[in-house]
């Protein structure tokens, strides 16, 4: 098959529609990350996108909508706490756990009774799922276990040959995937996923609580609530290691020591004394985030052998990029 990739002209949405509509797959730009898409009403059509990316069964899709009162057409009840979120936080990063209607097939939401749904802040997206007239279930759209795509480029170079169509919207601006939240109560919240609406915006609307498994690794068989927790993720071929320091020049010492073929780092871009090949992913926290992925490819690029990585910090933003760097590195951290 010949993958397209096409700026979102009009005609280039109302062929994208039609190609959902007819059960094809279409690759979307989105704010976060680049999403696969398929008709959230579509057992078939979603049953492909697991197959394409190579995605476990069990781990569920999330749902996007244009408009808010599309929402009711597929959830059972909307607690006032998500109005409010909706109303701060849509279109924008931030997903949302609802009991599920049967006209979103059970194996969309890896079988549970609950759909995660979210308005991206994507101008061209939102035009896409109304001219659908449905919502669109779209995980990333890169191979299963590999890093996000945040480029029209990374999703041909995972997906080439297997879609028709990747719509090109440009570098996508936050670059970690949404914040993932269920309900706990009339006031609270838990974050089952960090992203770009960070806990500490959460906590101005919401008691916000942390899922004990977005920092750890779930054990052998729990049973989490996010089953995509559990998986190893985001993972370029090199190996990842994250190093913990309290200083600079305690990572210069220990990368220095570490040099060899094939190993990278890293590193933040404003730090001297280091003598490692270097990918800089970025000096604020908002930058490391936008960043992240593209170069966690970036060491498969250059064929690294392992890449050590300066760990982010965990508040804000950082809380996104630490939980996928864990992911990536297979929870292999050294503190010095
Ligand atoms: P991705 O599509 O790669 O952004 O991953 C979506 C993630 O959202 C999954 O890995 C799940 O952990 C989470 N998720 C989606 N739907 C649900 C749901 N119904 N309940 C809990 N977590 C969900
Ligand atoms: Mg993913």
């Amino acid at each position: 098959m010949l993958t397209l990739i096409k700026k979102p002209t009009a005609e280039v949405l109302s062929n994208a529609a039609e190609l959902l509509r007819q059960g094809q797959p279409v690759a979307i730009p989105t704010e976060t990350v680049y999403g696969l898409a398929a008709s959230a009403y579509d057992i078939d059509a979603c049953r492909r996108v697991f197959e394409i990316k190579g995605r476990p069964q069990d781990n569920p899709l999330i749902v996007h909508i244009s408009d808010l009162n599309m929402l009711y057409g597929f959830t059972k009840e909307v607690p006032p706490l998500a109005l409010t979120l909706a109303e701060r936080f849509w279109s924008g990063p931030l997903t949302m756990i609802f009991k599920r209607k049967d006209i979103i097939p059970a194996g969309v939401c890896g079988g549970l009774d609950t759909v995660a749904v979210r308005m991206p802040d994507c101008d061209p997206v939102r035009q896409l799922i109304r001219l659908c007239g449905f919502p669109l279930a779209a995980p990333s759209a890169n191979l299963s276990g590999s890093p996000s795509p945040t480029t029209a480029r990374h999703v041909y170079d995972d997906l080439n040959g297997k879609i028709p169509l990747i719509i090109d919207g440009g570098e996508c601006r936050a670059g970690v995937e949404s914040t993932v939240i269920c309900f706990t109560g009339e006031k609270g919240v838990r974050i089952l996923r960090p992203g770009a609406v960070t806990a500490e915006m959460l906590g101005e609307y919401a008691e916000v609580e942390w899922d004990e498994n977005v920092f750890k690794q779930p054990e052998k068989d729990a049973r989490v609530i996010s089953p995509g927790m559990k998986y190893k993720h985001y993972s370029p071929k090199a190996e990842i290691i994250i190093v913990k320091a309290q200083s600079v020049q305690a990572l210069a010492e220990y990368l220095n020591a570490r040099r060899g073929e094939g190993v990278y780092a890293v590193l933040y871009g404003d730090e001297e004394g280091i003598d490692l090949p270097r990918i800089d992913y970025g000096v604020t926290p908002t930058e490391r985030a936008h960043n992240l992925f593209a170069a966690l490819r970036k060491t498969d690029e250059l064929g690294a052998r392992t890449a050590y990585v300066r760990c982010p910090e965990t508040d804000g933003i950082g809380a996104a990029v630490y939980n996928r760097l864990l992911r990536a590195a297979a929870f292999r951290v050294v503190e010095l």
